[in-house]
């Protein structure tokens, strides 16, 4: 055996040089720490320029409250901080910064040379190089503070020849700028690289306005998101607000995904799968949204002393938060694609949601080229209202079916192709379904006068031609009853138990959460042979439950994630459900099926779109067709 190595404390220099590795680790890096400092002394207006990516130079000038001449040396030491005064504070900051580490790790790396001005005083400056403090002298500066990082790592060989080539450190630089400026619209920054001015808003009062500036025209396609109601009263002091995007613009990655927590931006990974969850199946596979999300909520309840670089923070509560996260995009999307604004005499009748108005008017068929503003409805005709009433039409008895046509359908996402794969059972018996309760949106009787393609319902509604996607509207329809009828969800004894093909994971998982599953109407009987299914919610059928097993345990397969709330879950399997035994295209109705379809329409709060966010129907107002056909004088 060797002799023990002895122990000995390192000098300030080289825990400085350890410290400074996790502190930056590159260009963007000292970026990110220059432009919290400048957001922390109030400052605002920030000017950032770059050269080289950063390697050749870094200049960062605020107009914040500067550094006391008597403090510019200490700032460049390690744990040298005005942020932070005792252990106390770290439970609650309220700064970007805290650690007092940012400026004495660059200084260990670069030449590092501070500048700064206090309101009424006169200017002065330091320099560190390569760990090496200077004198401090006078120098002619605005209020305010200038920093300046050259030659960074010049002296780390091993550290330069790790970096990334200047342009992608430009990216990832602008990346860091756009964040901050998302977080403090505030703030007017300016991003100049290579003597390009790449950035520029200005200080403005509104995130909105912030968000148009730095996101542009995409920025307009955002819907605000809004809790559930009742979700206020849910325990936590958490709250969310922000804007995400319609489903229909995506991103590969989810680097356009900001979270803000308290102001702060940090990494958007934890908070990814939540999002994706809350749009349900209308992203596709490995797409994410565009999204800003802001998150307030007590200072004690999060930890941002977790990370040297701050990114990642901990959060008390984190399932809750995230859960609300869900339930919030989830409600915004459900209750949005409907009602733009509204051109016919039938209030509330506006069939697409924004992103189904681009694929219509791609779709459209040859004939309907001609007449395809007033066919999408939204650039509303403006024609005149005539006085009288006009003849309401009445289907013959015998149906007219106009069949040859092949049915167009968009493209299904893969989630929904997986739904439609499932869907083979059979269609719920239309005429003999429970009626679904009061009428309770704007709609005006209506009357089916034909189906077309055996895939489309014509429907005269006052004086508006609605062409209704029979399976989108079915599918609304059975949602809004099976989530509402409670004896569908009542657990039902099986006589021949399911047996469940589990693999370890899913073992593990199942048995970590057996009493979750018990609460939503799953009993579990654990046998020499294996798990089966004793007892389910009536709404399954015995050739679904596995699946549906599968399913819920790979939800489950996030660590320490809850099964969400019983009513999520209720949710989730309506949704599931709502597919299966829906209407098909190409199948044949009859008039009493339209008509009672129809009738069901009135009676759910969001007839416009299926619970795949696509919409049901598509109107044509009189007007326009009269228009169309020139019979306007
Ligand atoms: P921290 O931000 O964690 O306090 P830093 O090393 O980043 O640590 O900065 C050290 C100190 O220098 C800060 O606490 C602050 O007092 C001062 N400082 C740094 N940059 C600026 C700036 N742009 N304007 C005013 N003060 C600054
Ligand atoms: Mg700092």
């Amino acid at each position: 055996m060797s002799q023990p190595s002895r122990i000995k404390q390192l000098d300030e220099r080289t825990i400085g040089h350890i410290a400074a590795g996790e502190v930056v680790e590159r260009p963007a890096q000292v970026v990110k720490e220059l432009i919290e400092n400048s957001i922390d002394a109030d400052s605002s207006r920030i000017t950032i320029e770059i050269e080289r990516g950063g390697f050749d130079l870094i200049r960062i000038t605020d107009d914040g409250s500067g550094i006391h001449e008597h403090d510019l040396s200490l700032s460049l030491d390690r744990h040298a901080t005005s942020k932070l005064s005792s252990e106390e504070d770290l439970a609650a900051i309220g700064t970007l910064g805290f650690r007092g580490e940012a400026l004495a790790s660059i200084g260990m790396v670069s030449k590092l040379s501070i500048s700064s001005r206090p309101l009424g005083t006169e200017g002065r400056k330091i320099v560190m190089d390569n760990g090496n403090k200077g004198k401090i002298e006078p120098a002619g500066v605005a209020e305010g503070t200038s920093i300046e990082v050259s030659h960074i790592f010049a002296n780390q060989p091993a550290r330069l020849a790790f970096q990334r080539r200047p342009a992608t450190e430009t990216s990832k630089i602008v990346d860091v700028v756009v964040s901050h400026a998302i977080s403090h619209p505030e703030v007017g920054f300016r991003l100049v690289s290579d003597e390009k001015t790449i950035l520029e808003v200005p200080a403005v009062d509104e995130m909105e306005d912030r968000l148009y500036d730095v996101l542009g025209r995409q920025a307009g396609k955002m819907i605000q998101i809004s809790e559930p109601p009742g979700d206020s009263d849910a325990p936590g002091d958490e709250n969310w607000s922000g804007w995400i995007s319609t489903p229909d613009i995506t991103r590969g990655k989810g680097d356009e995904i900001h979270i803000l927590i308290n102001g702060r931006p940090v990494a958007a990974q934890p908070f990814l799968q939540s999002i994706r969850r809350g749009y349900r199946t209308r992203l596709m596979q490995g797409r994410h949204p565009v999204a800003v999300l802001l998150l307030d909520l007590p200072h004690d309840e999060v930890d941002v002393n977790v990370h040297p670089t701050k990114r990642e923070v901990r959060l008390r509560n984190s399932w809750r938060v995230l859960e609300r996260l869900e339930r919030s995009i989830a409600y915004t999307l459900e209750s949005t694609p409907t009602e733009p604004e509204s051109s016919g005499g039938i209030t509330g009748i506006t069939s697409l949601a924004p992103q189904a108005q681009e694929r219509r008017v791609v779709e459209k068929p040859a004939w309907a080229q001609t007449a395809q503003i007033s066919l999408t409805g939204d650039k509303p005709i403006d024609v005149k209202q005539k006085e009288k009433p006009r003849p309401i039409s009445k289907s013959e008895s015998s149906q007219t079916t106009i069949t040859g046509t092949e049915a167009i359908a968009p493209a299904l996402s893969i989630a929904e192709r997986e739904l439609h794969r499932h869907a083979g059972h059979d269609t719920e018996d239309i005429d003999n379904t429970e009626p679904l309760g009061p009428i309770i949106n704007d709609l005006p009787a209506m009357e089916p006068l034909a189906q077309f393609a055996d895939s489309y319902i014509l429907v005269q509604a006052e004086e508006e031609l609605l062409l209704i996607d029979q399976h989108a509207l079915h599918e609304r329809i059975r949602y809004e009853r099976l989530r509402h009828d409670e004896s569908l969800w009542q657990a039902q004894e099986r006589i021949t138990p399911v047996p469940l093909d589990l693999d370890a994971r899913q073992v593990a998982r199942l048995e970590a959460r057996i009493d979750d599953l018990t609460n939503i109407g799953f009993v579990i009987e654990k046998k020499a042979a294996g798990f089966s299914i004793t007892s389910a919610p009536a709404l399954l059928c015995a050739s679904e439950l596995e699946p549906f097993m599968h399913d819920i345990l790979l939800d489950m397969s996030e660590d320490g994630a809850p099964l969400e709330t019983i009513e999520q879950r209720k949710d989730h399997l309506a949704f599931l459900n709502s597919c299966r035994g829906a209407v098909k295209a190409n199948e044949k109705l009859n008039l009493s099926q339209m008509r009672r379809l129809l009738d069901d329409m009135r009676r759910i709060p969001n007839p416009w779109a299926c619970v795949h966010g696509r919409p049901t129907a598509m109107r044509i107002p009189l007007n326009a067709l009269d228009h169309h056909f020139g019979r306007h004088g």
